[in-house]
């Protein structure tokens, strides 16, 4: 049997059963994987807590015929600040979701850990409003479909390539990205885009995460944007997805 050690994320983990736990994780050198927390309720326990989701630490893995299992770990943080509250969990949840569902396992790509690891140490660090939990939300998934290949561009109309004007602009997900008010009238998925969303959305794209929160912009800009990356998540997903219940608990 193989072993080996990784940085890593805790994902999300099962109930425990007599032969153990399922983690699945995100690891910055074999990406998504689900591994096996073997042993007692006793011996469990003391590797149990610092496995608990959005945990983050130095994982020591077993890989062998019956997939991986968790030897030890060294954990960097137990993110007990970002649990506090139900609504950075639910942030958290929501980040932690997209990644295990859209993700392939044993794919790594290294900024997409780095993304993961920071947006939940910086739910863990900072006291968030709503507004600014919301814009954090909506900045990683931009990032995470760019890193994924499918972001979204919002430069110019992603149909006829002309500069956006303040106007009827909208947002196909079929194209990827902004239209212009014609294109939008051609195109059959196209939805209504403010301008300043649109705005928040160029904003979002060049920020990195520390400038997240120094973005200004309108409620209406952000529920917006939220909701635009609600549907592209969903759009990917092509099903109904329990991230939802979280948005909800967000807004
Ligand atoms: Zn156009």
């Amino acid at each position: 049997m193989a072993t080996f050690s990784t940085e890593g994320v805790v994902l999300s983990h099962s109930s425990p059963t007599d032969s153990g736990r399922l983690v699945t994780l995100y690891t910055w050198g074999h990406g998504k994987l689900q591994a096996r927390l073997r042993g007692s309720h006793k011996t469990l326990s003391k590797l149990a807590g610092n496995m608990e989701p959005f945990c983050d630490g130095l994982f020591f893995l077993a890989h062998g015929p019956g997939g991986y299992t968790v030897i030890g770990v060294d954990a960097a943080s137990p993110r007990s600040a970002l649990k506090r509250k139900l609504q950075t969990t639910a942030a958290a949840s929501i980040v932690a979701e997209a990644v295990i569902r859209l993700t392939h396992d044993q794919q790594p790509d290294r900024r997409l850990f780095a993304v993961v690891q920071s947006v939940f140490s910086f739910l863990d660090q900072k006291a968030l409003r709503t507004g600014s939990l919301l814009l954090l939300i909506t900045w990683f998934f931009l990032r995470f479909f760019s890193l994924q290949g499918s972001g979204l561009e919002f430069s110019q109309c992603v149909r006829c390539r002309k500069k956006l004007t303040p106007g009827t602009l909208s947002i196909s997900f079929s194209l990827g990205g902004a239209l212009c008010g014609e294109c939008g009238r051609l195109t059959s998925d196209a939805q209504a885009l403010r301008a300043d969303t649109l705005k928040l959305f160029r904003l979002l794209n060049e920020a990195p995460l520390a400038d997240v929160l120094r973005v200004k912009t309108s409620t209406a800009s952000l529920v917006q944007a939220l909701n635009v990356v609600s549907r592209l998540y969903r759009y990917h997903l092509e099903d109904s997805s329990p991230a939802q219940q979280f948005f909800q608990a967000l807004s």
